[in-house]
């Protein structure tokens, strides 16, 4: 579903070399959160999670997706999203549910993040942090894994969500005051001011000296990429045997998409087709 208030808009400072993003999930919100049973804290946590998803996507000059995935020691079990360079994105976050505050959420993560192009060598990165806040995991993974000082802010009123990335380019890395500069002036901006004020209106309030220049916004929005292909692979990895024991216990197979909850069902008819061309489709 697609949503004029969900857009991408990335940015550049004019008198400092810092490259920006901002993005707006308000729309799609309903559709990420449907059919789970998230608390409010864990709302924050998944849209926080596709909001980082997709401000990083936005610098990617090339066709491919992104995926993040973060496990943990709190009470997450798995955080992860992914979003492609259309900004089609989706989330999921299973959790014990046995929820006290975001830092016991996010004991010891093991944040992942995948590069994979259209065309091309698949990328990975696995980095441990451990840090209260999803915004300062996100942080730390840059500079440990990419070793760019990168600023997130996340906001979020439960309708609304607000995303926010500041880059210090990579070939001035020894600009460090006006690194200090970007995060004084950072910690000036208002939840509040994300939320009720439109992009244009808050970034010149917060950058007006500095300058900055804002380049053509492009819509994000909530999309699966799960297909009846897929589950047919995911069936024959699994093996004829253990597939025949379900076929007969249950009489058909139901296969449900974690992500957009949609269902696939394969009967007895179903798994024998797929089973006699099964080498072929295995390979594909
Ligand atoms: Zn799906």
């Amino acid at each position: 579903m697609k949503n004029q208030n969900d857009i991408i808009q990335r940015f550049m400072l004019e008198s400092l070399p810092v490259r920006g993003a901002v993005v707006n999930l308000t729309g799609g919100l309903a559709t990420l959160y449907e059919g789970h049973q998230y608390t409010p804290d864990e709302q924050l946590l998944i849209a926080e999670c596709v909001m980082a998803n997709v401000l990083m996507t936005s610098h990617l000059k090339i066709e491919g997706l992104v995926s993040i995935q973060a496990k943990g020691e709190g009470n997450v079990r798995l955080l992860t999203s992914d979003c492609d360079n259309n900004f089609r994105y989706r989330g999921l976050l299973e959790s014990s549910h046995e929820f006290s505050d975001e830092k016991a959420l996010l004991e010891n993560l093991m944040l992942t993040m995948t590069l994979e192009p259209a065309k091309g060598q698949r990328y990975q990165s696995i980095v441990p942090v451990d840090s209260g806040s999803l915004a300062k995991a996100f942080e730390a993974y840059f500079d440990q894994s990419e070793q760019l000082p990168t600023l997130f802010r996340f906001v979020s009123n439960g309708d609304k969500a607000i995303g926010l990335m500041l880059q210090l380019l990579p070939e001035e890395r020894e600009r460090a005051d006006d690194w200090e500069h970007i995060r004084v002036l950072l910690n000036t901006l208002m939840d509040e001011e994300m939320l009720t004020l439109s992009f244009d209106e808050w970034l010149y309030r917060l950058f007006h000296q500095e300058g900055v220049r804002l380049y053509d916004e492009r819509p994000v929005h909530f999309g699966c990429s799960c297909s009846r292909e897929g589950y047919e692979r995911a069936l024959i990895s699994l093996g004829k045997q253990e597939i025949d024991s379900i076929i007969e216990e249950q009489g058909s197979v139901e296969t449900q998409c974690h992500f957009c909850h949609q269902v696939y069902l394969f009967d007895a008819q179903d798994v024998t087709e797929l089973f006699s061309s099964g080498s072929d489709k295995a390979s594909h």
